[in-house]
């Protein structure tokens, strides 16, 4: 591991072990500015690389090309971010995607959900969920346990390094926009953190926040799975 000097409270907090969970950092209030912690705090962190978008401009001094990467990061065990980077390598706009990746990183609340269900564990969304992002619109609810993914290919990565194992989608818009399309996921995502349910009712129906340590995925598993979902629509042109 390279020697990281923290160049913010929170950092040095972390650096010092003062903060050692990712829920305390979060809940600290600094805000999250060195990727540094992120690693720290989460050393089993899985990324997927959802899109690599290849953007050409003309200038005076003839055609530029970009390259503009979408990232997701996860623990297959409530924790997920996601991040975009843009660059004129491939290696170096997925490195900063990674990193912004990080540095937005959420805790998320899963739950059985399901009145099908009733098996208690957090294998899915705790409630309907709804996310947005420019024209797409993505609405996730709680399936029962053995449902698996029932989600597009966008959403089926960003869920599963989540620690979203059953799931139902619906989508509406401009869904072969794969940036939209993951931001809104991620938003419907980050929606089962803001319930409006008071504790008792989310202990009755056995809501957790984070991690919940009954993840059963090895590292080796999680990347398998994730990589496996969005096989085929990792390149796409354009403009
Ligand atoms: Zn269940």
């Amino acid at each position: 591991m390279i020697e990281w000097v923290p160049k913010t409270k929170l950092g040095v907090l972390v650096a010092e072990k003062k903060i050692t969970t990712i829920h305390d950092a979060l809940e600290s209030g600094y805000p999250l500015k060195e990727w540094q912690i992120v690693d720290m705090l989460i050393p089993n962190l899985v990324d997927n690389v959802l899109d690599i978008n290849m953007v050409q401009r003309m200038t005076d001094s003839g055609r530029r090309t970009k390259f503009a990467v979408t990232v997701v990061v996860g623990n297959g065990d409530g924790i997920v971010g996601i991040g975009r980077g843009k660059a004129k390598e491939t290696g170096i706009a997925i490195n900063k995607a990674l990193i912004d990746a990080k540095l937005h990183i959420i805790e998320i609340k899963r739950g059985c959900g399901s009145w099908q269900c009733g098996c208690g564990e957090p294998h899915t969304l705790p409630f309907k969920v709804v996310g947005k992002s420019g024209s797409v619109e993505v609405v996730l609810n709680p399936a029962p346990r053995g449902v698996g993914l029932a989600v597009s290919d966008v959403a089926k990565p960003i869920l599963h390094l989540a620690g979203i194992f059953d799931a139902w989608e619906l989508s509406k818009g401009h869904t072969k926009t794969t940036v939209n399309f993951a931001y809104s996921v991620f938003n419907a995502l980050q929606a089962t953190a803001i319930s409006k349910m008071g504790s008792s009712l989310e202990s009755k129906l056995k809501i957790r926040e984070g991690i919940s340590e009954k993840c059963t995925l090895t590292e080796e598993e999680l990347k398998a799975k994730s990589e496996n979902a969005n096989k085929g629509n990792k390149t796409r042109r354009g403009r």
